[in-house]
């Protein structure tokens, strides 16, 4: 699974592996030599329902013979009956729709700014909130922020799953408490449940918006639609991205109706946010993430807990640590047709399709046990 050179005049972003995937079906890949692979990644806890889902491939079908795009100027009804669902899920929400993690970061610190009047973000180390400068600068990892600096001045970082750390780097100008539900491309941490009932506490003293970054962690991947509802505590706001349409481009701002108000007419704004079709496909997914949905998530949980001991995280986003270099373990995966990512230089990370069978899994971990 050799990083190629080039393949395409792409800039050399990624170390894209030497493969070429042409079709999906649930939880299996198809490249164009005609090789299967079982994804236990789907596209980095993006395509929850598995490739192809007959539900959100009808959706997008529907939406497209109707409607591809107006502005935001107008109303469309899957972009309303979207922000309905989601709100009705979170318990009283309004919603900013947008086309990924990253920009859905961006609009959470700017409507925490403009809500708070302060300027000021403590964030976690160890974070991953997205590539663009804003995203980057709140991303509390020094290896993907140093080449890039000056980043946004203001932002402070804290020790994950300690309330004093957190309470030593908040202060008067702090307007956001940035927080990962379970840390994703950080090495899969997950917060413990005091953590964010202390960060709460804490946003609610200073006068700052308790954020969680729900872009991995949201729409059922931890086996609740939020993983805030398994940690117990309400934010003000979350972000939502990847697997709210299934693999269409589709990001959200979620800020709850007690929260302050934030934006007005004009303070933000995104040309493609709302895409009709992406929403279609993601009040689909919405719908398809039931409450038999969720209690599978956390079957498969366990079933992963009970072959791979030591495995950390929360539903079906989990890391195992390992004995070689993890990027070894993926290749050698690779080879034998599974496809795992990595959650770090150490461990390998799982998140497999939400829908994914019980023996599809079972047949991935035997792969993943015999590499170990
Ligand atoms: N926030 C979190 C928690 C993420 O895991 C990611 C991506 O991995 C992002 C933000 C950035 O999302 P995107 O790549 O869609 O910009």
């Amino acid at each position: 699974m050799s990083a190629t050179e080039t393949r395409a005049p792409l800039l050399p972003a990624y170390p894209r592996a030497d493969v070429t995937f042409v079709r999906g079906e649930g939880a299996w890949l198809v490249d164009d030599q005609g090789r299967s692979y079982l994804d236990l990644l789907a596209g980095i806890a993006v395509v929850g329902l598995g490739h192809g889902h007959p539900a959100a491939l009808a959706a997008a079908r529907a939406q497209l013979e109707q409607l591809w795009h107006v502005s935001n100027l107008y109303w469309t009804t899957p972009m309303a009956s979207l922000a309905e669902h989601l709100s009705a899920r979170f318990g009283g929400a309004q919603a900013f729709f947008c086309n990924s993690g990253a920009e859905a970061v961006e609009a959470a610190l700017k409507y925490a700014r403009k809500a708070t009047g302060k300027a000021g973000v403590v964030a976690i180390d160890g974070s991953f909130h997205g590539r663009t400068l804003g995203a980057l600068s709140v991303t509390g990892q020094p290896a993907k922020r140093t080449a890039f600096e000056p980043l946004l001045a203001g932002v402070e970082f804290a020790r994950l799953n300690d309330a004093d750390s957190l309470a030593a780097a908040a202060g008067p100008e702090t307007g956001c408490i940035l927080v990962e539900p379970v840390q994703g491309e950080g090495g899969v941490h997950a917060a413990s449940p005091e953590f964010v009932a202390a960060a709460r506490e804490l946003a609610d003293e200073i006068g700052a918006l308790l954020v969680f970054d729900e872009v991995q962690t949201g729409v059922g991947r931890t086996g609740t639609f939020f993983a805030w509802e398994r940690l117990g505590t309400r934010p003000h706001a979350v972000t939502l991205a990847k697997g709210l349409a299934n693999g269409l481009p589709i990001g959200c701002l979620l800020v709850a109706d007690d929260a302050p108000r934030g934006f007005e007419p004009g303070d933000h704004a995104s040309t493609f946010g709302g895409n009709p079709v992406s929403c279609s496909v993601a009040i689909a997914v919405c719908e398809a993430i039931t409450d038999e949905l969720l209690d599978g998530v956390r079957a498969k949980e366990a079933q992963v807990r009970e072959t791979l001991t030591g495995a950390r995280g929360l539903g079906l986003l989990l890391a195992v640590e390992t004995q070689t270099p993890a990027a070894d373990v993926v290749s050698a995966c690779f080879e034998r047709g599974v496809l795992i990512g990595t959650a770090g230089p150490d461990a390998i990370r799982l998140t497999p399709p939400l829908t994914i069978s019980a023996d599809e899994l079972a047949q991935g971990l035997a792969t993943l046990q015999e590499v170990l």
